[in-house]
């Protein structure tokens, strides 16, 4: 099956297999690593490696911590404004679809939350110009999500935001593409899209930024405190980290960000190419903000939504619904994804067309 689903999603082949067959004895320990002390010595070598491993492909310079929380993104859109907000007590969120609106929702109970510019206006089909953004130079950071995932529109340019740390939601498109991570305060994701399974949040966040967490916050949600336990404060999602730290390796193997940009370019392309060129189906999206993540479209007429789902399924094709809150349909094309899969996929919607166009 090709699994287009938003996530958790489609892992590489080679890494499961590989977790399989280590399931019953990692390394010749006689445990499975579920099994494993999370202050064991061989836990502690496969935590030590997945953070080596994500700060090589990354690029996350000195200065920089990173922590392997629990919480989801979710989690964080809380747990950021916890630890960052109480700096001046203001920040600033960029609206670009439904996760950052539901980012901002939430900062709002830890302080005051300006919006600095919102798509809604184009219903989120397009990015903001940053001309266009009411920042404010007081504020403790400004927030973006690089990456909509329900949408399907991207950053493709990083925002200046001065003095400002700039804070960003990459659930969705981490790892995807090669990144200055020294353009950003913080960075965070949930693992299961381009990372692992679930249970895994990853936050890279500039030291410099830690010592204001509110007095609310839970010390398990502490950057500071988890920093100082190396990410042990409380018990981690041990196996997560330890699918993650497989990935990472794979994708090192196959040639880390240039090759990964490359080939998730190659598949958005294809996806793009034929919707453009399609009078029966189209993209919503405006061409510059397109994600190369997230492919939304539309039928012609949506009367053919469930028809063109179940059809998918007969040809191996899962996951393509949109999101309830937009409609439509949605192909996810994380790194895992195959050029194949996105032929697959095109072959289904030119032979549906034809049926039905
Ligand atoms: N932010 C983005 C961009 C997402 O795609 C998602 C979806 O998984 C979330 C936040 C929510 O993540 P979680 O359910 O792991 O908290």
């Amino acid at each position: 099956v090709f699994n287009f689903s938003p996530g958790p999603a489609t892992l590489p082949e080679p890494v499961l297999r590989q977790a399989a067959a280590e399931m019953l004895d990692w390394n010749g320990s006689g445990m499975s690593v579920m099994e494993m002390s999370h202050r064991g010595k061989e836990f502690m070598g496969i935590h030590a490696e997945a953070e080596d491993l994500l700060a090589e492909l990354m690029g996350i310079p000195s200065g920089y911590q990173i922590l392997f929380m629990q919480g989801g993104a979710i989690g964080e859109n809380a747990i950021v404004p916890m630890n960052l907000i109480g700096a001046t007590g203001r920040a600033d969120y960029v609206l670009t679809g439904d996760w950052s609106k539901k980012s901002a929702k939430e900062a709002k109970t830890y302080g005051t939350v300006n919006v600095a510019a919102t798509g809604e206006a184009s219903k989120f089909t397009a990015i903001p110009k940053q001309s266009e953004w009411k920042l404010d130079p007081g504020a403790s950071y400004v927030h973006i999500c690089s990456n909509e995932t329900i949408g399907g529109v991207q950053f493709h340019w990083t925002p200046d935001t001065g003095k400002v740390p700039l804070v960003a939601d990459m659930s969705s498109d981490i790892l995807s593409r090669p990144l200055d991570v020294s353009k950003y305060g913080l960075i965070y994701a949930g693992a299961q899209k381009n990372i692992g399974p679930s249970g895994l949040t990853i936050v890279v966040v500039r030291k410099d930024l830690l010592g204001h967490a509110l007095p609310v916050t839970p010390s398990a949600f502490n950057y500071q405190i988890q920093g100082e336990a190396d990410s042990m404060y409380n018990t981690p999602p041990t196996y997560a980290i330890y699918i993650a730290g497989l990935v990472l390796k794979h994708v090192k193997a196959l040639g880390g960000m240039p090759a990964m940009a490359e080939h998730n370019a190659r598949k958005a392309k294809i996806l793009y190419d034929f919707l453009d060129g399609s009078s029966f189906f189209r993209s919503p999206i405006s061409k510059e903000d397109r994600s190369l993540m997230n492919v939304t479209f539309w039928l012609k007429d949506d009367k053919l939504d469930d028809p063109f789902v179940k059809g998918a399924l007969q040809h191996g094709i899962s996951g393509i619904k949109g999101h309830r809150s937009v409609g439509g349909m949605r192909a996810s094309i994380y790194n895992a994804m195959s050029v194949e899969g996105v032929h697959a996929l095109v072959k289904y919607m030119q032979d549906f067309e034809r049926q039905h166009g």
